[in-house]
């Protein structure tokens, strides 16, 4: 290592954050701040050094936590009127916005993203509980025909209410912490549910400012628990809990299979947001002057630590090069830096094993001889910096287009085709099914395209367009369900079938 890490690379941070680093952090079970039965670090991945330790909880506090979640799912919150409920989670977001430096520079500390990113998710936020706060009032049921047999003999009347599902368990993953504990708490809420969560081991932080937060909004006692843990612990425990009616998970294909399997014992609802691996088509009469930003960001957002990247790219050979020079030459202007630093665009890798792992991918592909035209390297400095790579003559069997990297590793493949049928049949080649793009000027070949494209997000001449009135999920391998807008908060529904004999 070329250089002895410094505390944030030098960057100052506010004075709230400051302050919360240097607090003891426990678990939030039932509305008060208890012991975990173990302790665990967390690091800055820009530089390796620790930021906090946190408590960590296991079988015995989930089971603890799931009954605070149904005591208050059958009392105080149950009975709550839908006004009070709204009421509360405005307050929250009003909460939330007077706190936002220091929640985003938990996600940027924890994390390693650039605080423009976590800035602009900390107001998404604000706004997602906004949203889901106004929703509570427009939860409605229908009215619909009796049945023949009853209609036949009587006046009747049928209806449906629509009914919290119970007690959610939620489980978050550490590439954008507090926006998916918010993806998944706010429409819980609105549905009024109750929450156990269990954030990511890496990232605790946010989840446990937010807690604070939960508690200043006045919400009441065990409508939101937070366990932090380990996953195959308190994770694996939340997803088998008897008392748990719906458990919500985004995280690796690998791991969501093991949650199904987990919640085959009382069969509780599950949603599941997975992995990627999503194609970027860009077609001979693109704009380039869009795509070339566009097809970059795509892959490098979040340093490529996100479920909609988009890191398959399928050049037409009428493009092909100028694409790639444009590329990588926008691969040398990434400026790799802590994220505190507003210079900075693109943040470490998680931790040490997760740099490891993506690492392991670029050195296979560099072996096997597939051509490299932009980054390969892990910066010799503290932390986990992978410049931008990108590498192109792939095809579909290789590893690098098949499988879900979530590092900022770009793999390319030139087509010839113009026929929209072969086009999709390369883009759908995959287990995978979350987001994809289509890049051209043709509006007609970009809605054929988007029909034929298998995923669950496709955006035009733009890369994960998600927001928080816009369905987002996978097809295929990429998961169950949607999260966001009004199909989030369906997620957290059950339907009651009413019928009246009058
Ligand atoms: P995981 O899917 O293993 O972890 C995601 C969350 O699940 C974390 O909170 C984790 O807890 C928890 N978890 C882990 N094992 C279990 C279990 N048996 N039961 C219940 N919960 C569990 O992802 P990793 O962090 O290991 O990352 C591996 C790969 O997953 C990445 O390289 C990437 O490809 C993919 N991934 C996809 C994400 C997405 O947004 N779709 C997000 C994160 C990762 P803990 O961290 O405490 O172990």
């Amino acid at each position: 290592m070329s250089v002895s890490p410094v505390p944030f690379d030098g960057n100052p941070i506010a004075p709230e954050t400051e302050c919360f680093l240097g607090e003891t952090h426990r678990l939030l079970i039932g509305g008060e701040w208890v012991e975990g039965s173990g302790e665990l670090e967390t690091r800055d991945p820009a530089t390796g050094l620790v930021l906090a330790r946190f408590q960590t909880g296991g079988a015995a506090e989930v089971d603890r936590a799931v009954k605070a979640a149904r005591a208050a799912f059958e009392g105080p919150w149950g009975r709550m009127t839908v006004a009070e409920r709204t009421a509360l989670l405005h307050k929250l977001a009003r909460v939330m916005d007077a706190n936002a430096t220091l929640l985003t520079e938990l996600d940027v500390i924890d994390n390693g993203m650039p605080r423009f990113i976590a800035g602009l998710t900390t107001a998404n936020c604000v706004e997602m509980i906004d949203y889901y706060a106004g929703a509570v009032m427009r939860i409605e049921g229908t009215t619909i025909a009796p049945p023949r047999h009853i209609a036949a003999e009587t006046e009747a009347l049928t209806y449906t209410l629509r009914e919290p599902v119970g007690v959610a368990g939620q489980i978050v993953p550490w590439n954008v912490p507090l926006s998916t504990a918010i993806l998944k708490l706010a429409p819980a809420l609105a549905a009024g549910c109750t929450v156990v969560m269990k954030p990511s081991e890496e990232t605790p932080l946010s989840a446990l400012a937010l807690g604070g937060m939960i508690l200043e909004a006045g919400i009441p006692a065990g409508v939101v628990n937070i366990v932090n843990g380990v996953g195959a612990e308190a994770g694996q425990a939340l997803a088998e809990h008897p008392g748990v009616d719906k458990i919500s998970f985004t995280g690796s294909t690998a791991t969501g299979k093991r949650i199904i399997q987990a919640a085959l014992g009382n069969l509780k609802k599950v949603s599941l947001e997975l992995g990627g691996k999503s194609p970027v088509v860009v077609m001979p009469d693109a704009d380039l002057a869009l795509a070339v930003p566009g097809v970059a960001m795509a892959t490098f957002f979040l340093q490529g630590q996100n479920c909609m990247a988009g890191t398959r790219i399928f050049a037409h050979a009428a493009i092909h090069d100028e694409l790639m020079e444009g590329v990588a030459a926008f691969c040398k202007v990434m400026t790799l830096g802590h994220g505190l630093d507003p210079a900075t665009t693109q943040g470490p890798m998680i931790s040490d094993g997760h740099a490891a792992k993506v690492m392991g991918y670029i050195e296979r592909a560099r072996a096997d001889g597939v051509t490299l035209i932009a980054g390969g390297e892990k910066l010799d400095r503290p932390g986990n910096f992978i410049q931008p790579t990108v590498f192109t003559s792939c095809d579909n069997a290789m590893p690098l287009m098949r499988e879900e990297i979530f590092g900022p590793v770009m793999a390319v493949q030139k087509f010839e085709s113009e026929d929209v049928e072969a086009i999709a049949a390369l883009a759908n080649d995959t287990p995978y099914g979350l987001s994809g793009s289509v890049w051209t000027r043709d509006l007609s070949t970009a809605h054929r395209l988007v029909k034929r494209i298998r995923a669950g997000q496709v955006s035009i001449n733009c890369h994960g367009a998600v927001g928080t009135n816009i369905p987002f999920g996978g097809y295929g391998q990429s998961g169950w369900g949607r999260e966001f807008g009004q199909e989030g908060l369906d997620a957290y529904l059950e339907t009651k079938a009413v019928t009246a004999r009058l």
